[in-house]
């Protein structure tokens, strides 16, 4: 799409010129007489470039640059000015313009500055957008598409601080997948991948929204529950744990193979560090693989919580 640019100058003559001269250049042009009249075009258009005079009866020209970049941070600004040297080329700049042309305006001159701002806008754009994906890879498991246990550890730390702070309850699950050495060697590595993913996808699927889930090690995912107690992060456990058991994989064209999942839960514990609190919920993990796998142990404090007083009767075939 062709940007938008906004000529502003209270000389209708030079004005008009411009205005003109933007659009037969195929840009879509708006022209406006004041700082005001300015301010209501760009309240209700989205406009890339404005090309602003200096002198302008009320707010002058680099008041409205200041008010457009406060407003709109991304929109630029070229500064119009006569050579009285009344403004200089730094006041303008403080002011947030990108560039200034002198007046009286020579049309390709304002040409090459509006193309070199616009390239810059491009480039600017195009870092940000790389910035953003750059991030976004950093903290993101490639196989899975949770997050990886960098992000955990960040987010760990926050959650805890927030827990902490405001003494809001704070939930860890810990699931670990039952035998998957066995499977990746019946149906080989690759196979074993799509189990990852497709475990990805259905603890992605049982989560609320403020939960995030991340693969913590090979075969190991962790879940994050802020505002949650032990009693509801086991229901969420469950939840996640007959998902994936109902899941028919198939691994070769004539077998089908089911998978089973451990999961530990457990509860932060005020003022506790990190590692107390994870090591607890792979505790937790580990009961459930003692007691026969596929199943969901809490461990609230150094006490494993009897199944027979939780609100639900676990399924352990
Ligand atoms: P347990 O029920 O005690 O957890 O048994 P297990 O076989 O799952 O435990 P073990 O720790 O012996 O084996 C974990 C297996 O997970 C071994 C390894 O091949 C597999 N694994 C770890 N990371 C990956 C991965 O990225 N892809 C695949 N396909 N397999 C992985
Ligand atoms: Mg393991
Ligand atoms: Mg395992």
């Amino acid at each position: 799409m062709e940007p938008n640019i906004l000529v502003v100058d209270d000389d209708a003559a030079i004005r008009d010129a411009l205005h003109e001269f933007i659009m037969i250049s195929g840009f879509t042009a708006y022209k406006a007489s004041s700082s005001e009249e300015a301010m209501e075009i760009l309240r209700n258009n989205p406009v890339e470039v404005v090309i602003t005079d200096i002198i302008l009866p009320g707010i002058d020209g680099l008041e409205l640059t200041k008010r457009i970049k406060d407003t709109y941070e991304s929109t630029d600004v070229i500064v119009m000015t006569g050579y009285s040297g009344d403004y200089s080329y730094e006041e303008a700049i403080t002011k947030g313009a990108s560039d200034l042309v002198f007046k009286p305006v020579r049309f390709e001159e304002l040409m090459l500055r509006l193309k070199r701002v616009l390239n810059e806008r491009l480039l600017t754009n195009e870092r940000t957008e790389m910035m953003g994906k750059l991030q976004k890879l950093a903290i993101t498991d490639g196989l899975t598409g949770l997050y990886n246990s960098r992000h955990f550890y960040s987010q760990v730390e926050q959650e805890i601080g927030r827990s902490n702070r405001y003494e809001h309850p704070l939930a860890l699950l810990l699931l670990d997948i039952d035998l998957f050495k066995d499977y990746n060697d019946t149906f080989g590595h690759l196979e074993g991948d799509k189990v990852l993913q497709e475990i990805g996808k259905i603890i992605t699927a049982c989560l609320r929204r403020m939960d995030t889930a991340y693969r913590y090690g090979g075969e190991e995912f962790t879940i994050l529950l802020p505002e949650t107690k032990a009693a509801e992060a086991i229901t969420v456990a469950e939840r996640i744990r007959i998902g994936i058991s109902n899941v028919k994989f198939q691994p070769a064209s004539s077998k089908q193979a089911l998978i089973t999942v451990s999961i530990g839960v457990t509860e932060y514990i005020k003022d506790e560090v990190i590692s107390e609190f994870v090591q607890r919920a792979d505790k937790a993990m580990y009961l459930s693989k003692k007691e026969g796998r596929n199943r969901v142990s809490p461990l609230i404090g150094e006490k494993e919580v009897k199944q027979s007083v939780l609100p639900f009767t676990y399924k352990t075939s």
